[in-house]
């Protein structure tokens, strides 16, 4: 038998199929980076739709202390948390699973229920991460075309065949900001056949204030095959700590245990979630804030001759050509937005709502690059 060295091996072909033909998620430019790549200081970030006021003091306090027990494993149950959200939602602890970020939980239900025979459907311009879990299980995804920007339920039915296993929603969507009303949202789930699951992904609930907008745990009693996945990454203010949550019937929880790490969310950031529940008042203030800035966006845009996608959750975007070029010459003023060519939209950019002097600096630094 002959020896090959290391440096023959074809470590591509090695990768699993699905994944050969994966590109990593391209995450919002960080800070450091710029000061790093540009020399530019004191950087406004408006790229990752995180919160601009930052977690709420209760949910600060909670993580000082909870540092220090970080000799122990974290109680891998979660009960605290889940108690939390049990009181709040009003919805049993046996129905909440838990997860590092609820990008987590997207993988965990790919891994738990998908096999590469299967059928993932998702839209054209949804969130990069349905693509990724999907093709990484071996499964083949079917995107759907969008209208005027977001999820088309019709075409969504047309698409499930006798292979499909899932179907990815978000409500809101990111990156465009697009949602579903109540009507059309539970008509949908259910014309759905009993055994495809359906992924509510609502990481932009807290935000949303339009009347006709769902809160799809009220239909979970009537769908055992719904999952409706939260995060404490955007209202709460909590992205770098890393815990979502997907609620479901107690059977689809059931095996989404099984395949999760034991220890799938960190002590820190179950004691920081479980505290900033707590803090209701802090969430009315962020939406209230977001309002404000998302008026201010809009109206400038209008005033600059923009179109944009109108947007229910705390980004928003915008076309300006292009987007690519602005998006340089952006950075070189110092602010970050995000690029979403890769999400089909090359002519736009997506730029979450910030503080008032955030907001500010980049409208004025979009007027000077647009000229
Ligand atoms: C930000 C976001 C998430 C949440 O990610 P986490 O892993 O909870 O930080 C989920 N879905 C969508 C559509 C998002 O934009």
């Amino acid at each position: 038998m002959s020896r090959r060295t290391n440096a023959s091996v074809d470590v591509l072909g090695l990768a699993v199929p699905g994944v050969r033909g994966l590109e990593p998620y391209h995450p919002g430019k960080p800070l450091e980076e710029l000061e790093r790549e540009y020399g530019v200081r004191n950087a406004a970030k408006l790229a990752s739709n995180e919160s601009p006021l930052g977690p709420s003091p209760k949910a600060m306090a909670a993580a000082q202390a909870a540092l220090k027990e970080v000799t122990r494993y974290p109680d891998g149950n979660g009960f605290g948390l889940k108690a939390a959200l049990a009181r709040r939602l009003s919805i049993p602890p046996e129905q909440i699973t838990l997860g590092n970020g609820s990008n987590d939980i997207l993988e965990l239900v790919a891994r738990g229920f998908v096999t590469p025979q299967n059928e993932v459907i998702f839209s054209e311009h949804a969130f990069a991460v349905y693509p990724i879990v999907t093709r990484a299980v071996g499964a083949r995804a079917v995107v759907t075309r969008a209208r005027s920007y977001g999820h088309d339920l019709v075409a969504m039915q047309h698409a499930i065949t006798e292979h499909t296993r899932l179907v990815f929603i978000a409500n809101p969507n990111n990156p465009t900001g697009t949602w579903l009303r109540a009507g059309a949202l539970e008509s949908f789930i259910g014309s759905v056949p009993a055994q495809v699951l359906v992924v509510v992904d609502e990481a932009y609930f807290e935000y949303v204030r339009e009347p006709d907008y769902p809160d799809a745990i009220q239909w979970l009693a009537r769908f055992p095959n719904l999952l409706v996945t939260r995060t404490f990454s955007k209202i709460y203010g909590l992205a770098g700590l890393r815990v979502g949550y997907a609620l479901s019937s107690p059977a689809i929880a059931d095996i989404l245990n099984r395949v999760r790490q034991p220890f799938n969310v960190n002590s820190i950031a179950l004691a920081a979630a479980a505290a900033a529940l707590e803090d209701p008042d802090y969430v009315e203030r962020a939406a209230q804030a977001n309002v404000e800035g998302m008026r201010r966006l809009t109206a400038e845009f209008e005033q600059m001759g923009l179109s944009y996608i109108p947007s229910v959750g705390n980004f928003i975007c915008v076309e300006v050509g292009q987007a690519d070029r602005v998006y340089e010459a952006l950075l070189r003023e110092g602010v970050i937005v995000r690029p979403v060519t890769n999400y089909g939209l090359p002519k736009h950019l997506r730029v979450t709502v910030g503080l008032p002097e955030e907001n500010e600096r980049f409208l004025q630094a979009l007027k000077k690059v647009l000229g």
